[in-house]
């Protein structure tokens, strides 16, 4: 049992035991064993299987000792449980709301049986709270204010929206004195399209100086938990950073520990214990003869590595592996193999196949964003206004198309260095067939199509208006195939298995649309068209000039996928993609 999750039983407790009218001061103890646990670099289990005295810890007298003893045993405290028959334990999570105490928690449950935030929510809104004494209109709004807080932290952050926050903490984390190595793990570092909490990792010669260059960063909202080694903060946005310091010979162990995913470092723990190793945070260990491995200390036996993250890799017989790749989805057995794939870098691309100009909903011209493009390093870029029968305000009809192309004709004289693309995001229509008239479609140079209209269609509907779509020989690529928003809008119901085989049959390309929101398709649909050789796009879907640079996060996703440059069209130089875009009109 980690140490955090024994602080989260003592706090609970806290909480319930203050809600309560329990005394101040039993309720302080619990808090403080609470902190005090949270804080130590070393897990409580260990030092009791040890053997440890624990009530040499700061605020850890006799009984709150055994009470460790009994969390880490039997996972909870039996007088929580007591406490939990008398009052849910949901109801802890009100106090995590500012402007509500102990008091006003308990007046809630018993007046209004609220146990939850999500509960509070509904009765504020439903005018029930400002109706109890004590309460009034005011602190009504004002707990509404920190319900929407509450929510904005506990939610998971796109990681587009995660990195704006990161990167100028780590830029300030970087001027912290004696930083040696300053690295993020978990999902962040995975590049997983959402993100929870923020781990990160750092070597440094002294770490007080380290924590509180930490918690002085000026968008920290509130210091969570200050330990020597390890500091938690809650930033403005409601992010949650976590801060570790570790030794130098530990920290490719624990990058390779913190960066995950669980179930990959499960496998390769395993692969560890199969050669008579221990892997664990702190380092790689060899498990000395006739001991068995979980009876040993955490860094006790001959110390083989830990300093690195090849470390850890090497000692198990496999090269070092890109995080984007810990996923336990073959990963390990392709490195056995030697078919781990190169995977593909933003450097590799070449040209950015959807983006739209103020000629329907984009804030740029079309100038502006080919000029944008070359300055990027592209190639080729191509203008992808919508068609009119799309919901998507502004679309173009044929007419206003043909004056388009005057205008790209036009700067096409201008441009130098940049190929310009007249291209259309064209509409799916309900029967499969498409809002523009075959004679148009061939004039331009590529065409995409997507599905924006009557999104709930059933399966084998939709299914079957895709495919028929594809097979039009007009048709270059899907764009963002499922239609799915993050946390948004739900995907499509459509038959992917069945869309990738004609995809392959039709040659016609499937999107993977970088805005972050999107990211459609996800790694997981890639490393399906990956296998079933599928070709794939990776496209800004820009609307301005700075949503160019969402490239990024498709080359992240891609990568999460396994793509390799080969199946990615827009890394063909312009010459060869020239040649496959041709292909179908000839
Ligand atoms: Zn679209």
């Amino acid at each position: 049992m980690e140490n955090v999750e024994i602080a989260r039983v003592l706090n609970e407790y806290a909480n319930l035991l203050d809600i309560q009218g329990d005394s101040p001061f039993r309720v302080r103890a619990y808090r403080n064993a609470a902190q005090t646990v949270a804080s130590l670099s070393q897990p409580v289990a260990q030092l009791i299987e040890a053997g440890e005295d624990l009530q040499q810890l700061p605020g850890i007298g006799s009984s709150m000792a055994e009470h460790l003893q009994e969390i880490v045993e039997t996972g909870t405290l039996s007088r929580l449980e007591e406490v939990r028959r008398a009052l849910p334990s949901t109801l802890t999570e009100l106090m995590q709301l500012e402007h509500l105490g102990p008091k006003k928690a308990r007046q809630l449950h018993d007046a209004l049986g609220i146990t939850s935030v999500s509960e509070l929510a509904a009765a504020i809104d439903a005018g029930k709270v400002e109706a109890l004494p004590g309460f009034g209109k005011k602190s009504a709004a004002n707990l509404r204010h920190a319900i929407d807080a509450f929510e904005r932290r506990s939610r998971r952050f796109l990681l587009a929206d995660a990195d704006q926050f990161v990167r100028p903490l780590l830029r300030h984390l970087r001027q912290a004195p004696g930083i040696v190595e300053l690295e993020v793990a978990g999902s962040y570092r995975r590049r997983q399209e959402t993100v929870g909490d923020i781990d990160i990792l750092a070597v440094c010669e002294d770490p007080h100086p380290v924590m509180q260059h930490f918690q002085a960063y000026r968008e920290v909202d509130r210091i969570e938990m200050a330990g020597p080694t390890r500091g938690t903060v809650i930033l403005r946005s409601g992010l949650q950073v976590d801060l570790r310091i570790v030794p130098r010979r530990s920290y490719g162990a624990a990058l390779h520990y913190f960066i995950g995913s669980k179930a990959h470092n499960v496998a390769v723990r395993q692969l560890g214990v199969e050669r008579g190793l221990r892997i664990n945070e702190y380092g790689i260990f060899r498990v000395p003869k006739g001991k068995k491995a979980d009876d040993l200390g955490t860094e006790e036996g001959e110390r083989i590595g830990g300093e690195r993250e090849e470390d850890v890799f090497r000692a198990v017989g496999l090269v070092w592996i890109p995080p984007e790749l810990r996923e336990d989805r073959g990963e390990i057995q392709a490195a056995q193999e030697g078919r781990l794939p190169h995977l593909i870098t933003l450097d590799d691309i070449r040209g950015d196949l959807q983006m739209h100009s103020t000629w329907s909903d984009g804030a740029h011209t079309i100038e502006e964003m080919a000029r944008a493009c070359q300055e990027r390093g592209y190639e080729y870029c191509a203008i992808t206004d919508h068609s009119q029968s799309t919901r998507v305000a502004g679309g173009l009809d044929a007419e206003r198309f043909r004056k388009q192309w005057e205008e790209i004709e036009e700067i096409r004289q201008r441009l130098d260095g940049i190929v310009l693309l007249k291209g259309v995001e064209l509409d799916i229509l309900p029967d499969g067939s498409l809002a523009l008239p075959d004679d148009m479609l061939e004039q331009f140079d590529i065409v995409l199509i997507a599905v924006h209209s009557q999104l709930d269609m059933p399966r084998a509907r939709m299914t079957r208006r895709v495919l028929k779509a594809l097979s039009h020989p007009a048709v270059d690529i899907l764009a963002h195939p499922t239609g799915r928003q993050i946390r948004k809008r739900a995907p499509v119901d459509i038959d992917l298995e069945e869309v990738f085989h004609a995809a392959k049959e039709c040659d016609v390309a499937l999107e993977l649309d970088a805005q972050p929101e999107r990211l459609d398709l996800n790694d997981v649909h890639l490393h399906r068209a990956r296998e079933l050789g599928v070709k794939v796009a990776i496209d800004s879907d820009a609307h301005s000039i700075e949503h160019l640079r969402f490239m990024s996060y498709g080359i992240d996703q891609a990568r999460r996928g396994w793509l390799e440059r080969q199946q990615v069209v827009n890394t063909l130089p312009w010459p060869k993609f020239r040649r496959c875009l041709g292909r179908r009109r000839a």
